[in-house]
């Protein structure tokens, strides 16, 4: 099981995103931490495999914070038995002595949310950080001892020219992260960049995306990087074991505002409001909002969905007979390809996995 926990502060909120968010505002987050450990205590039976700490920005957490929550953590899960302890972070919320801290208190992997390296990108996608605070991050995290950082880039923005991204790419490159997230920008409902979008201020752009995709793959494989899901390349023993969990289609349970479970086959989320999410969990241990039994048929076309943006693909037996047969024609046009008992997508099918997860689920 992998074991997720959502922080929902950030200092300020990027015009992109549609995680559930907040500046702390009027939320106590000693409360919120107080919450947190209680429904970790009432909520975690099952031994984790895989701990991760999202957000929101988990690095904004104070020090003191963030040793009252792993000091729970560490009271109900033993940390040599994980895989792995992720913690996301804004290179503007850390210094060398809480980076320091993260790796004392069991954090095996800090995710960089980095986005780009040019000046007047970071400015359109508000971001908290500067290119400097970016770049000397990563040696903060590495004299730490961190032994695995990913650094989250971003594509197909506004006023990014190829030439920008594959600056990017390079100076990404050069600072020889372990792990790369590379996003393609998505305008998701109730968030400004939407209003944008539907207002005609922002366009998007089919071509630049794929063109954008494709010069990741070549710049990050030529570097080493395996290029091992649609968004994600790591160097050798690198790769996201919590990710691939959640690919993979293990149960994983979800702690914290917003957060969502899966356990056998029961998807269950948790009020995505911080302030009853506290209130709920001091009266009754959980903050449990809404949840619905996953049959065999939402799970097959899960599996498929989530299997074709790996590098591994999906069995051949998840598909329909007329799916298969509509595999079999984009295999003829080169966008994926069948071997053994699976299906990969390869070249240009590797940029177009949700309209191939379509046409096959
Ligand atoms: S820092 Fe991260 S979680 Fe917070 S608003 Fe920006 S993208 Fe969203």
């Amino acid at each position: 099981m992998l074991l997720y926990l959502h922080i929902p502060f950030c200092h300020r909120i990027c015009p992109y995103c549609s995680f559930y968010k907040h500046t702390p505002g009027a939320t106590s987050i000693g409360s919120f931490i107080d919450a947190l450990t209680e429904e970790a205590k009432q909520r975690l039976i099952e031994k984790p495999r895989t701990i991760y700490l999202g957000g929101g920005t988990p690095s904004m957490l104070s020090p003191s914070h963030l040793s009252r929550l792993f000091t729970a953590l560490h009271e109900k899960i033993d940390f040599s038995k994980l895989d792995e302890v992720t913690l996301e972070a804004n290179p503007a919320t850390f210094d060398a002595a809480k980076a320091k801290l993260f790796r004392e208190l069991g954090v095996t992997r800090v995710s960089l949310g980095i986005q780009s390296f040019a000046p007047h990108i970071l400015e359109i996608l508000g971001r908290e950080h500067t290119v400097a605070q970016a770049s000397e991050s990563i040696s903060i995290l590495r004299e730490a001892g961190i032994p695995s950082i990913n650094i989250d880039l971003m594509f197909s923005i506004p006023g990014q020219s190829k030439a920008d991204w594959e600056e990017t790419l390079q100076h990404t490159i050069a600072l020889k992260p372990d792990h790369i997230s590379a996003y393609n920008l998505t305008y998701e409902e109730d968030t400004v960049f939407f209003e944008s979008l539907r207002r005609g201020e922002m366009r998007e752009n089919e071509d630049h995306d794929a063109e954008f995709f494709h010069l990741a793959d070549e710049l990050l494989e030529a570097a080493g990087f395996d290029h091992y899901e649609t968004s994600n390349y790591a160097k050798p023993a690198h790769h996201s074991s919590h990710n691939q969990g959640y690919w993979r289609g293990e149960d994983y349970l979800g702690l914290g505002p917003s957060a969502v479970s899966t356990i056998d086959s029961v998807r269950s989320k948790n009020i995505p409001d911080t302030a009853r999410y506290v209130t709920q969990v001091q009266s009754i241990g959980h903050a449990l909002h809404e949840s619905e039994s996953l049959d065999a048929e939402a799970r097959r076309l899960e599996r498929i969905a989530l299997g074709l943006r790996t590098k591994d693909g999906i069995l051949i037996s998840l598909l329909s007979p007329d799916a298969l047969a509509r595999a079999g024609h984009l295999a003829n046009e080169g966008l994926l390809h069948f071997s053994n008992d699976r299906i990969t997508l390869i070249h240009r099918g590797r940029a177009l996995v949700d309209p191939i997860a379509s046409e096959l689920i």
